[in-house]
């Protein structure tokens, strides 16, 4: 399958809304990969992964067109992963498509369906309550959703795609694999592995994030347990405008990653 980042920033992007630091100038002067819009990928063109209020932006600047996509999965709910409120242009008269063509399909927690729920429209507009360690399919994937250690207040996931004898294990935004994720891992072979770097340089102990150090000592776990092996892709991906370091930096930092970009594309 084809991963496709569109946003790898944290909330507040990089360089940061409203920030002035250091990072944040050098990455307004620099352009390019420093630039990093809020978080968000879509698998194949046609499996969207959250769907922050820089989507739509995102599809014009890559070329996509969401007016063809049906299934969105969203991680949790905060601000940088799910902004409801853009759903409704699913809609009609914001979209004129027909009521017998797909609906948009969102799938995710029980609060994020509460979210949505005054928005729904059946055969237009639909919701699908998710269960951590219940597969189900989307087109021709079959999705596990995981437990998330991120936001005390609601049940955030991270999710397992599989297709074929492909994996992509899609940890955003999360803490270090729990025990209970490792017994579960253990079973499973994966072939792209996308992990929370939000915390980038800084060694802090931010629960909810990773860091760097935290990254690395991951592929360790995986490898070790047999869940990935030396063709397994890791990914570095959603840096806060603390934690990030210039491109280059980060790429040395982390050997044996890939470190994500707006725009980058994974095959595997
Ligand atoms: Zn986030
Ligand atoms: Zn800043
Ligand atoms: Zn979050």
């Amino acid at each position: 399958m084809k991963l496709k980042y569109l946003g790898t920033a944290a909330a507040e992007g990089v360089p940061a809304v409203f920030c002035n630091c250091e990072k944040c100038v050098y990455a307004r002067k620099v352009g390019g990969k420093e630039i990093r819009t809020r978080s968000g990928a879509i698998i194949d063109n046609r499996l969207k992964i959250d769907f922050p209020a820089d989507a739509y932006m995102q599809a014009l600047n890559h070329g996509l067109d969401y007016s063809t996509l049906d299934h969105i999965l969203i991680t949790h709910t905060h601000e940088d992963h799910y902004c409801v409120k853009e759903l409704n242009n699913r809609k009609k008269p914001y979209s004129q498509k027909e009521k017998t063509e797909n609906p948009l399909t969102v799938y995710g927690s029980v609060q994020a369906e509460e979210m949505i729920r005054p928005m729904l429209q059946e055969g237009v507009l639909e919701f699908k309550v998710v269960k951590a360690y219940e597969p189900f399919t989307i087109l021709d994937y079959t999705v596990t959703p995981l437990p998330a250690v991120h936001a005390l207040n609601e049940q955030a996931f991270f999710y397992l795609i599989e297709k074929g004898n492909e994996a992509l294990l899609y940890c955003h935004d999360t803490d270090e694999f729990t025990d209970e994720h490792i017994e579960f891992l253990k079973t499973k072979k994966v072939t792209m592995v996308s992990l929370d770097c939000t915390n980038g340089v800084l060694e802090m102990d931010y629960i909810g994030h990773m860091g760097i150090s935290d990254n690395l000592r991951m592929k360790e776990k995986l490898l070790k347990i047999g869940a990935a092996d030396e063709n397994t892709i890791f990914i570095a991906n959603h840096f806060s405008h603390n934690g990030i370091a210039p491109y280059e930096e980060m790429v040395k930092r982390l050997p044996g990653f890939l470190v994500s970009f707006d725009g980058m594309e994974v095959e595997g």
